[in-house]
């Protein structure tokens, strides 16, 4: 399977299944898709190696020849054959095999919602501005080490085991996330483990010992907010309706400024309101941020915000220019990193990760206040998906093995999507809500994944020029 298209000047062809890219000039580009499209039309599937042969097929280039000369289309044709022979086009799909060998994974990452609870009401949170549609509250300490116990239980001998404080509002529960981080830290040894904690923060409540406790602590820090002051205050805001940049800003610089060579990223959202969004991430570099995240907002389509299929054409045109920015400054030895143009392109295509994807129920679980587990944080207030308790370490195995097994192979339309490698099949927890099923994919998020890919890939190539 190939995916080919033209952005920025670059002729770029993807092989899907050997993760090859090649950049190559129009007359290889015409002719790919002229081999391409004879193999689709001969009913070769994505299963199938595709056969070329070694002599050059004048038929099926025929509509070349008007427009090139016949020694060059046979010097290109030479071309593509060697590419073909090095297992870099045409090549055949190994990876479901694969997938059906897909078991149960020690459960390695866990999502501790200490604090069901927000002192902010975003329009667009998903967790219902912080209670998840179940009420205000938060952990205790006991909840949060029996999550714990439970991470010990079920992580088999996985070293490196990851937690996220999440809410809601952690920092609104910051003296358990300090009773969580110490017992963890006194099992470590016990059970030969390494706990790598991560918090996710609206950041309002930052004082300066929570920053040292976090900058010592939290191995990674996810701080919110959106971009530009007008563009975040629009979307977040205080109980009273106020907008929170200027309390955050000064406490997320200072942050990141303690923080030295820590892991960090700021993380914004944006929606219809911004779809002028590299302004954004502009505005994140200026302010002294060089981890930067910004994500399209899913919502119902009929909140006056969603994006949705008539707004790709104008995202598509900002991520487009979003990556013509990033090129600029690399050239001129600027740097910062945007999450959603980052590409492996160097290791190929690696199986369990790439067809699984996020490992939500399955390596990874979230804990409620009350100690509920579920598949992940976005599934929770969904009672039908609880699949255990922390109380009695209980686990519902045929849940999390169906998860295990669900991969691209499982999602009919990801498994003919020349995304899957990258994509692993989208977000589990927004193609239920959003189309539905787990396994149908939502189609708005489906075409911007689609479109980043791109560009990524682009911004590879332009860098290598
Ligand atoms: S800060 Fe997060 S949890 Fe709180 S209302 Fe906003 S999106 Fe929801
Ligand atoms: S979720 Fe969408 S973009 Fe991702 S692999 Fe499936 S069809 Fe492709
Ligand atoms: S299902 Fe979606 S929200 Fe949940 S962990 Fe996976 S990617 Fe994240």
């Amino acid at each position: 399977m190939l995916h080919s298209f033209q952005l920025n000047g670059y002729n770029i062809i993807m092989d899907v299944n050997s993760g090859a890219v090649h950049v190559v000039d129009e007359m290889v580009y015409d002719m790919v898709q002229l081999l391409d499209a004879s193999f689709l039309a001969n009913s070769f599937d994505s299963n199938t190696s595709e056969k070329l042969e070694k002599e050059y097929p004048a038929s099926v280039f025929a509509p070349l020849e008007a427009r090139y000369d016949r020694a060059a289309l046979e010097e290109a044709y030479g071309e593509i054959y060697e590419m073909y022979e090095n297992g870099q086009l045409f090549t055949s799909d190994d990876y479901e095999q694969f997938a059906d060998m897909m078991v149960s994974a020690p459960i390695k990452a866990m999502c501790l919602n200490v604090a069901h609870d927000c002192n902010l009401r975003c329009s667009y949170c998903f967790a219902a501005q912080g209670d998840f549609g179940g009420g205000r509250k938060l952990m205790t300490a006991e909840v949060g080490k029996k999550a714990i116990d439970y991470l010990l239980k079920y992580s088999a001998n996985r070293h490196n085991l990851e937690m996220d404080f999440f809410g809601g509002e952690p920092l609104m529960a910051f003296d358990v996330v300090k009773e969580v981080v110490e017992y963890a830290r006194s099992k470590e040894k016990e059970y030969n483990k390494n706990f790598r904690f991560t918090i996710t923060t609206n950041g309002l409540l930052l004082t300066d010992d929570k920053i040292d406790f976090i900058n010592k602590e939290m191995h990674n820090v996810v701080l919110s907010i959106d971009g530009r002051k007008e563009v975040n205050d629009r979307m977040r805001f205080h109980v009273d309706g106020s907008g929170c940049y200027d309390q955050i800003m000064p406490k997320f610089q200072k942050l990141v400024k303690a923080r030295g060579d820590g892991q960090y990223y700021v993380r914004g959202t944006f929606t219809k309101f911004n779809k002028d969004f590299a302004e954004d991430v502009l505005h994140f570099y200026e302010k002294g941020f060089d981890q930067i995240s910004i994500e399209p907002v899913v919502t119902d389509p009929k909140l006056p915000y969603a994006l949705t299929e008539e707004d790709l054409p104008e995202v598509f045109a900002e991520y487009e220019r979003l990556a013509k920015i990033i090129i600029e400054k690399r050239k001129n030895g600027e740097f910062f990193n945007f999450f959603h143009f980052m590409i492996d392109l160097d290791q190929g295509p690696c199986a369990i990760k790439r067809l699984r994807g996020c490992g939500c129920g399955n390596e990874y679980v979230s804990v409620t206040p009350e100690g509920d587990v579920y598949p992940c944080h976005q599934f929770v207030g969904k009672p039908e998906w609880i699949m255990g308790s922390v109380h009695d370490q209980s686990l519902n195995t045929e849940i999390k093995d169906s998860f295990a097994k669900t991969t691209v192979y499982t999602k009919p339309e990801c498994k003919n999507c020349w995304a899957k490698f990258y994509c692993s099949g989208g977000c589990n927890a927004n193609n239920l809500e959003y189309a539905g099923s787990i396994k149908k994919p939502y189609k708005v998020a489906c075409e911007l994944e689609k479109k980043r890919l791109e560009c990524a890939i682009m911004i590879k190539a332009a860098l290598a020029d």
